[in-house]
């Protein structure tokens, strides 16, 4: 079905398999618009990123895919950049060449001791030893600073796309808070404004349900309700780290979007980012 799908990773980073696997995959499931989001390299060594070494040959192997498959699959060239104070952001110059990026959030603050940061998407025991290490048990101060960090991200080196916006309920799978509480929902909503204040989009991302981790895609229906009232602009990803998962449950999502009101999904082409009507049939190129 003609779908989009901006959020890749393959195996310059924690994805499974070389880049052309992906996009002969998007090719058979009708994709018409597609780009590699690897996590970009950085100074701090995590096992996850493209290495520093290798980013040069990331972007001259995506250059080139682009290049083969030219009249088949556009094919754009991003990143999926954190967000670290004193070590990363979506402004840094190196990665201003890129067609487009996602700017995501998936640590929070350091240890002031041991130096690790709290992890929101690795295991639930380092979630859960983060909160109670580096945020003294306190859940509100630890789930406040991952939406400050959103927000400072937003005004300070605001990237094209926020990326899977409310990660931070994957660990929690309900037992430290939930959704509901209204100091939860004012972080949301606060993060939300400052979104749309910079004029920047917000990515439905599906990995969650896909990999039965969440309920719902990210962010959550209350989140997706306040996105529309704010009439901030969407697109739909699916985070895929193995080809197979690049269109999971985008006909679910389409038609969850489409029954809270939305009526656009954004596509990337040359001149930019444009709305595209959309069912769960698909999106009208
Ligand atoms: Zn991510
Ligand atoms: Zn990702």
């Amino acid at each position: 079905m003609p779908w989009s799908n901006y959020h890749q990773h393959c195996y310059f980073c924690d994805g499974t398999d070389e880049p052309s696997l992906y996009v002969e995959s998007a090719l058979e499931k009708g994709v018409r618009s597609f780009g590699f989001s690897s996590h970009a390299p950085m100074a701090l060594e995590v096992p996850w990123s493209i290495k520093p070494h290798r980013f040069t040959e990331y972007l001259q192997t995506i250059a080139d895919i682009r290049n083969r498959y030219r009249g088949q699959l556009p094919v754009f060239i991003g990143l999926e950049i954190d967000y670290i104070p004193g070590v990363t952001s979506p402004a840094r110059p190196e990665f201003a060449q890129l067609d487009y990026n996602i700017g995501s959030v998936h640590y929070g603050y350091r240890h002031p001791n041991e130096g690790w940061y709290w992890e929101i998407d690795g295991t639930q025991q380092a979630y859960d030893r983060g909160i109670l290490e580096i945020y003294g048990g306190d859940i509100k101060k630890a789930v406040t600073s991952y939406f400050t960090l959103q927000q400072e991200m937003i005004q300070v080196a605001p990237p094209q796309v926020l990326g899977h916006m409310d990660k931070v309920k994957m660990n929690n799978n309900n037992r430290h808070f939930s959704e509901d509480e209204p100091w939860y929902r004012q972080l949301v909503y606060d993060t939300l404004e400052v979104a749309a204040a910079a004029g920047i989009l917000i990515e439905i991302n599906t990995r969650g349900v896909y990999k039965k981790k969440t309920q719902y895609p990210y962010p959550s229906p209350f989140v997706l309700q306040r996105i529309k009232e704010l009439n901030i602009p969407i697109v739909l990803n699916s985070d895929a780290h193995h080809p197979r998962e690049i269109t999971g449950y985008f006909t679910e999502a389409a038609d969850m979007l489409q029954q809270i009101g939305f009526t656009e999904l954004n596509i990337l082409t040359p001149d930019g980012w444009q709305p595209r009507p959309f069912t769960k049939e698909g999106i009208a190129f």
